[in-house]
């Protein structure tokens, strides 16, 4: 055996279940071993989140918004709570942080420039095949991502419905003071609805620099001179820039599935982050998902470490059923009428106390949370849809 666990991808998933592994104590005995083909980490991607859960990455946060806000093109609204923040995590420090953490446990090792092209169970160890050999242990978490499929065919079952959030952000300076360094503007309607929901999502750093980002809930990537074209145009129109500098950028698609794949059937391979269900159906929202799975499974893992006699954990869901009945619920109706989108969110920022909403989008909240999220939605779409999905004349395919 080359290692007690070995974690499949250290990106978001990977490096958090190591961390918290390590700091629940499990490597005071055993080993985990991290196969990840990249051979260095750069600022590929930044997380943003609300403030709603302690975790180990918390002073790694290089900017906080304590306003936020949502505008179509009859309003706008700004929210704001005490103590509430819209927190910016930058992947790189992110990445520099979890490598230092790991690099002082002796019991951790991150091999960089490996890739698996197989994990398998054989018995009651696991087989990972990668380019320069392969690798045994005694579990496996596997975080690999899994092929972005073709949104176009239809879902599997009408209680499945899916969408794909495809973006390209942009950090931009100008040379004019044109930005409010005090909101972040997580979704600005005010661009073409045309070709599916769609949306800017702004995040200044002070009044020249800003993160705009281009972002669809739809089917397919576009090009990135389309995106970009797109960020160029909001600039123009909202601020009356038409010169900027880019200094980063980055690119993504999120899968937003009320039915992720299902986790595998193998009881010693553990699928994660993403690959594990992490991405909020209704939102994209994952990495403080990400982080509350980390420390479940870690808690598991090491109970287990200490008695191998037991079973291995199984998957940890990253929400629960309540959450995914309302995700799925909600999608479904997003993918028949998208056009309500922009009225949709701007309701539910707008009637749903901040903190309750924060705690809802990360499934973090109780049942009343949930109650004031539901009843700040117009109510007769969403009945109708429940029933489209779950009438006793419309089973199931
Ligand atoms: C640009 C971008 C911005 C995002 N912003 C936010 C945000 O603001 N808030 C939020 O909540 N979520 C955000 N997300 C969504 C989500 O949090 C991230 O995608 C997160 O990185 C997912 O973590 P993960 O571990 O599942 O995947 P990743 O972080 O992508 O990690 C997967 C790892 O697997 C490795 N890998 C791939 N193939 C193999 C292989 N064959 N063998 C071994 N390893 C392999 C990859 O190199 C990678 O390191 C964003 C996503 C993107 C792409």
């Amino acid at each position: 055996m080359d290692a007690d666990v070995i974690i499949v991808g250290a990106g978001a998933a990977g490096l958090s279940c190591a961390v918290q592994l390590s700091d629940a104590g499990f490597t005071r005995q055993l080993k985990i071993l991290l196969l990840e083909p990249r051979t260095e980490y750069t600022h590929d991607r930044t997380w943003c989140f609300w403030n709603v859960l302690p975790n180990p990455f918390e002073d790694c946060v290089s900017h906080r918004w304590r306003t936020w806000s949502v505008a179509d093109q009859t309003r706008r609204v700004d929210r704001s709570s005490p103590g509430l923040t819209y927190d910016h995590l930058p992947a790189d420090v992110f990445y520099d942080r979890a490598q230092r953490l790991l690099g002082a446990d002796p019991n951790v090792e991150l091999r960089l420039g490996v890739r698996v092209n197989e994990i398998e169970q054989q018995g009651n160890l696991v087989r990972a095949s990668t380019d320069n050999g392969e690798v045994m242990a005694r579990l496996g978490l596997d975080s690999r991502p899994r092929p972005v499929v073709d949104r176009r065919r239809p879902a599997r079952d009408r209680r499945c419905p899916r969408l794909l959030q495809h973006f390209h952000g942009e950090t931009i300076r100008t040379d004019a003071d044109v930005f409010d360094p005090s909101v972040a503007t997580v979704m600005d309607f005010r661009v073409s609805q045309d070709r599916g929901i769609h949306f800017i999502y702004l995040l200044p750093f002070d009044a020249r620099t800003a993160l705009v980002e281009d972002t669809y809930f739809g089917d397919e990537p576009r090009p990135i001179e389309s995106y970009a074209g797109e960020i160029a145009d909001y600039v123009i129109t909202q601020f009356g820039v038409d010169r900027f500098e880019v200094l980063h950028s980055e690119t993504g698609a999120i899968p937003m599935d009320a039915c992720p794949a299902p986790a595998s059937d193998a009881s010693r391979i553990l699928d994660i982050g993403i690959r594990g269900g992490a991405a909020r159906p209704s939102t994209g929202y994952a990495f403080l998902a990400i982080q509350r799975n980390a420390a479940m499974l870690a808690k598991r893992l090491t109970t287990w470490a200490e008695d191998p006699t037991l079973e291995p954990p199984k998957h940890v869901p990253h929400y629960s059923d309540r959450s995914a009945f309302l995700d799925r619920v909600f999608l479904s109706h997003l993918v028949r009428c998208p056009e309500r989108a922009p009225e949709m969110f701007l309701a539910m920022f707008e009637r749903v106390p901040p903190d309750a909403l924060a705690r809802f989008l990360f499934d973090g909240g109780s049942i009343f949370d949930d109650l004031r999220v539901i009843s700040a939605l117009p109510a007769a779409p969403l009945v109708a849809e429940t029933v489209r999905l779950y009438g006793p004349r419309n089973p199931p395919r």
